[in-house]
């Protein structure tokens, strides 16, 4: 497995003053890899100040080119120097109705236009109560494979990002961590897919004072970050526990 991956989504946050200070705030640790995701007019803005740190959108259209007003193509991601762009994020997929199949078609979009989609997957609160977390889980990887097929699919990042722990303050437990990433890259061995291969971030409450637990776990390769990414100390303090 490569270096552990950390990517910082900074959502529907900045201007272009809040961006200075917080992009100059940022270094990469040795041996590990960062990653910042910001919204799509400070793409050009980011990749002039970012230094060994890769560049990341928030989402991408699964369309190329041609009358879709407002969508943005992976093509002119990765012309501003994207390397990452998140895909199927749980606010997107709550708030702006995308579904499973939907997310499939952008990560396959994504990778068409050489980015790396980062795939977000996890439970609400009532589905864990169910007792469906893999059953959901299982039902929002299996659209993706079913469009990427299963060499694609090792090539992408997933993010387990469980929906209650998201801006919540309340992590999830490092068992609870622990069991779905394994469970994760079980069910992508299942289908084929050079699991060993496959990041698994693990997003949700990430903070400096429980990153160093969540990053040592097994199948933990890195996180996603929302709040915490904000503050260049906080998310540098993130960065280095990995
Ligand atoms: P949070 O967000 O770190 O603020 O919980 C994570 C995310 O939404 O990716």
């Amino acid at each position: 497995m490569s270096n552990k991956l950390v990517a910082g989504n900074w959502k529907l946050n900045g201007s272009l003053a809040e961006n200075k200070v917080l992009l100059d705030g940022l270094q990469s640790p040795d041996g590990v890899e960062v990653a910042v995701c910001v919204p799509y007019p400070y793409l050009a803005q980011a990749g002039l100040l970012l230094k060994g740190i890769a560049l990341g959108a928030q989402d991408v259209s699964e369309y190329d080119r041609g009358a879709y007003t407002g969508e943005v193509s992976a093509s002119m991601l990765a012309e501003f120097g994207c390397h990452y762009v998140i895909v199927g994020h749980s606010e997107r997929r709550a708030l702006f109705a995308e579904s499973d199949a939907a997310i499939g078609r952008k990560a396959a979009a994504a990778l068409s236009g050489r980015l790396v989609p980062i795939v977000c997957i996890g439970e609400t609160l009532d589905e864990r109560e169910a007792g469906q977390v893999m059953a959901v889980v299982g039902r929002q990887l299996a659209a993706v494979l079913d469009v990427l097929g299963v060499e694609a699919m090792g090539q992408v990042v997933l993010a387990y990002e469980p929906v209650w722990a998201i801006g919540t303050g309340r992590s999830a437990s490092a068992d609870q961590v622990a069991e779905v990433h394994g469970l994760i890259r079980a069910w992508l061995r299942d289908q084929g897919v050079a699991a060993d291969g496959v990041r698994i971030l693990y997003g949700g409450s990430v903070k400096p004072g429980n990153a160093a637990e969540l990053f040592a776990l097994a199948d933990v390769d890195g996180g996603l970050i929302g709040g915490a990414s904000l503050v260049a100390e906080d998310f540098m303090s993130i960065c280095r526990a990995a």
